[in-house]
């Protein structure tokens, strides 16, 4: 049997229903994730992705066929959504090792992977680097805050970055109101309004990070770490407003080459991301972008963390939430 006989094998068979839903799907890849009509009128008819049989394995998919070993225990149980509740002792060992293998192969392709209909490639491309500009023109500080209707403004106010087109619109609507569940990604919805904005009064700017802080418990909960952490510790990312979360997001997926499956392994989409209520990442200064990796875990000042009996992270190994082990992402609440 070749690999790509057995991927397929492997992931009809880890097709799990719970609750009448399907918590893994295999989907046919010219099926749409992302259908707004008002797109699909504007949109001509262009070629769709290969068909399976055309498939062609990657190395790093190779790679991600290698097994993950060991159930979590104590079985964790997380919400999805509408009260429903995934519980991992309802699985077969398979099924559990099939989901395993994508949050601890962060960065591997998967046969099952839901990707964005090719032909909204080049919408996608826009719109990210419309948001890009927005960005580049505000600052990345005041950009973490910057609310839905403050992006639709800063494009009609300065040509730069011109105004939102109609289709961009439809697109981060769809994106924001899509259920993430079914490319993989299980946490909850946090944000239900795409308006929702955060207020310049419920932050602190946190001296040479260009990020901020709530007030209150995620401010109180840095400090702390830094005095019994030391100097070495900084804040990497702080509280999110839902544009930056959908710009992270949008650049995600086009880095996963359409990939949402694998985009939201590693992040979580918009609306769903607990930097809009307060958690923070943090780091150790001179790691840069290792400090987004497991690498993370090895430093001193990690270890210091993970024995402070007052912290907790959201997104521990082998977490039910589909993303994977992040180390520096501090859980609030
Ligand atoms: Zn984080």
């Amino acid at each position: 049997m070749n690999k790509r006989a057995f991927l397929e094998g492997f992931f009809t068979a880890s097709a799990v229903a719970f609750g009448g839903h399907f918590m893994w799907k295999r989907v046919n890849q010219r099926d749409l994730l992302i259908t707004p009509s008002a797109i699909t009128a504007a949109v001509p008819e262009l070629p769709v992705r290969p068909a399976p049989d055309s498939f062609i394995l990657t190395p790093i998919e190779l790679e991600s066929t290698q097994p993950a070993r060991g159930i979590p225990t104590p079985a964790p149980v997380i919400e999805v959504t509408n009260n429903e509740k995934i519980i991992i002792e309802d699985l077969s060992d398979q099924q559990v090792e099939s989901y395993l293998r994508k949050t601890r192969n962060v960065d591997a392709v998967f046969a099952s992977d839901i990707y964005l209909d090719l032909r909204y490639e080049s919408l996608l491309l826009k719109t990210a680097a419309r948001l890009g500009r927005v960005e580049s023109y505000i600052g990345h500080g005041n950009f973490n805050l910057m609310s839905f209707d403050e992006m639709l403004q800063s494009g009609r106010d300065f040509s730069y970055i011109g105004a939102f087109e109609t289709d961009e619109l439809n697109f981060l609507e769809e994106i924001f109101f899509a259920n993430p569940n079914r490319y993989g990604f299980f946490g909850k919805k946090i944000s239900k309004k795409i308006t929702e904005s955060i207020s310049r009064n419920d932050v602190a700017k946190i001296d040479d990070t260009g990020h901020y802080l709530l007030k209150g418990e995620s401010l109180n909960l840095y400090e702390q770490i830094k005095r019994d952490v030391g100097a070495e510790v900084i804040l990497t990312s702080g509280v999110r407003s839902i544009v930056k979360q959908m710009h992270l997001f949008l650049a995600k997926t086009i880095e996963a080459n359409g990939n949402l499956s694998r985009a939201s392994r590693s992040l979580a989409p918009p609306g769903h991301s607990y930097h809009g209520i307060g958690d923070f990442d943090i780091g150790k200064i001179g790691l840069g972008e290792r400090n987004f990796t497991a690498d993370f875990s090895t430093t001193e000042e990690y270890k210091k963390i993970a024995g402070l009996g007052y912290v907790d992270i959201r997104y521990p190994t082998d977490n039910l939430f589909g993303v994977r082990f992040e180390p520096w992402h501090i859980k609030i609440g």
